[in-house]
């Protein structure tokens, strides 16, 4: 088992939308086999999610969401990838998916460099300590110099960087990249020519004779990567391992250059399933022969056609096979997994066998919450919790058709437990209330309440909300005032929705005794 566990490389590509992470994605797909030709995936785009795009893929359903989790064998190795949606109204989501891995993949438009999704995504990434490569993508066109963009990894995400490979002029005029890790340089190509790979000497120079050596461009990367060596970082794998330094990769994903050196370099250097901590400060290792697990992802109607409901699981320590029966740490249940399928890239298979690192899809009756541990064995298990946002907008909602009502409640329910939105009621007046980081989760779930649940619903905007929960021992209902209004949680738990800071405040000088958190 030890030796499967060794062999995953499970991980996720962060970026700010249109870096180019469905394109890499893709690439990395075609080397592993699973598709044939370029432009799949993008049809099946689930990542960047306006509205409109989000419509397109409903229509594509099923084939859209397989790409959630994508598997293949490449070199010996079995890739994971998770994808994680870009649009930062689903953030949560995205958050979630990033304790599932166990290391990531930063694309960046070299034209742009940094921009404030991926600056989030990379600190959630940091906060674990997993290792982070960075993909500096699009060097088919001109963008930044590479020393300010590695100066900008420096300095605005604090993190070490360390180029592997440096490109040989950009845009128009690129010609290839110097390749410091494998002491070559790769020729820029058409996509569909072979690749082209010239010798370096001991001293870094073009070993034979190529037309590169009369270019003005060639002398200037040898002056910077003398630079480079002088000044630059040396490549340590012990920091790149605790997520301290990040190796810098360039290319262009769209001609699908630089990317196989990337993947090839980035498998040496991506850890294994290593352990994962446990809530009472513990933790289990991959290759505990126990089998252990958590839920990361609930995801409805991945299928219309057969109204499924799949509950993803990151499995953390020993062997999955079909039919097994594991307890679930929340109710104490013992719950047989008979029915499990894995992810390709567009097909999802029954899967019979898996191992820690891998990530299975169960068909879940309900019996699932995000969040949730999965064990076997005799000692009772729980995983750390899952990050959650405190929402800060507000909808008041309600089915247009009076009639209708238990297709709504059931719609509720169900996007409800996936995490798509999170629901409250009114205590004085029994009206159900949604909360979400941003404005797009209510437009989806209207959108899926209509598609996948035939319920038209009507959202009125509350607008902006501070949530803050208070200890049900402490509460008096005459505390709720015209400023504040107090509602109960999924879990029955009593909360304020504040108007602004202000009502917050007034509230906590009138009740100074009562404690009040942002956060459950
Ligand atoms: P995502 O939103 O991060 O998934 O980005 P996409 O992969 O959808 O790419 C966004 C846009 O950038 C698309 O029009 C791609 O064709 C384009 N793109 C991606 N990679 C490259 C590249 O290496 N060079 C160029 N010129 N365009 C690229």
């Amino acid at each position: 088992m030890a030796k499967e566990v060794n062999k995953r490389r499970t991980f996720a590509i962060i970026s700010h939308p249109d870096a180019g992470k469905t394109t890499i994605t893709e690439q990395l797909l075609l080397f592993g086999g699973v598709v044939r030709k370029a432009g799949t995936v993008k049809a099946k785009k689930s990542g960047s999610f306006a509205k409109s795009d989000w419509m397109e893929i409903e229509k594509k359903r099923g084939i859209s969401v397989t790409s959630s989790v994508m598997q293949f064998n490449y070199q010996g190795k079995r890739i994971n990838i998770l994808d994680t949606p870009g649009h930062e109204d689903f953030s949560e989501d995205t958050y979630r998916t990033l304790m599932a891995v166990d290391s990531a993949v930063m694309v960046i438009d070299s034209a742009k460099g940094i921009e404030p999704q991926t600056k989030k995504l990379f600190q959630v990434c940091r906060m674990r300590g997993i290792p982070i490569f960075t993909f500096m993508n699009k060097l088919d066109r001109d963008g930044r110099s590479p020393l300010d963009l590695i100066n900008e990894l420096e300095e605005v995400l604090k993190i070490d960087a360390y180029a592997m490979n440096w490109p040989i002029g950009m845009g128009k005029g690129l010609k290839g990249i110097y390749d410091l890790y494998n002491q070559r340089i790769e020729l820029y190509r058409k996509e569909d020519h072979e690749e082209t790979f010239l010798k370096l000497d001991q001293t870094g120079k073009l070993a034979e004779d190529h037309p590169l050596k009369e270019e003005s461009i060639y002398r200037q990367v040898l002056e910077e990567i003398e630079l480079l060596k002088l000044a630059g970082n040396q490549l340590d794998p012990q920091r790149v391992a605790a997520g301290e330094m990040t190796p810098v990769f360039f290319g262009s994903a769209l001609t699908n250059f630089g990317v196989k050196t990337f993947l090839d370099a980035y498998l040496q250097f991506a850890p294994a399933p290593g352990s994962h901590q446990l809530v009472d400060g513990q933790s289990i290792s991959a290759v505990n022969p126990e089998f252990s697990g958590f839920i990361f992802k609930i995801q409805a109607n991945m299928n219309p056609n057969h109204r499924d409901r799949i509950a993803f699981v990151r499995i953390c320590s020993g062997k999955f096979e079909r039919g097994m029966d594991v307890y679930l740490k929340r109710t104490g249940k013992k719950i047989r997994l008979a029915n499990s399928t894995q992810f390709m890239a567009d097909t999802r298979e029954t899967v019979e066998k898996a191992v820690a690192g891998d990530i299975i899809g169960l068909y879940d009756t309900g019996n699932f919450q995000i969040g949730d541990t999965i064990y076997t064995g005799k000692q009772a298990l729980q995983f750390e919790k899952l990050p959650q946002f405190t929402p800060e907008l507000f909808v008041k909602v309600s089915a247009k058709n009076v009639m209708k009502q238990k297709s709504f409640h059931k719609g509720i329910k169900q996007l409800v437990q996936e995490g798509a939105v999170q629901l409250y009621q009114s205590y004085s007046t029994g009206d159900y209330i949604l909360g979400a980081v941003g404005q797009l989760q209510f437009e989806v779930f209207q959108f899926r309440m209509k598609n996948e649940y035939h319920s038209d619903v009507i959202m009125t905007s509350m607008g902006h909300k501070i949530a803050r929960w208070i200890n049900p021992e402490q509460l008096d209902e005459k505390m709720s005032s015209s400023r504040n209004l107090l509602v109960k949680d999924r879990q029955g738990l009593p909360l304020f929705l504040f108007e602004n800071e202000f009502s917050e405040r007034w509230f906590k000088d009138k009740y100074p005794h009562v404690a009040l958190t942002a956060k459950l």
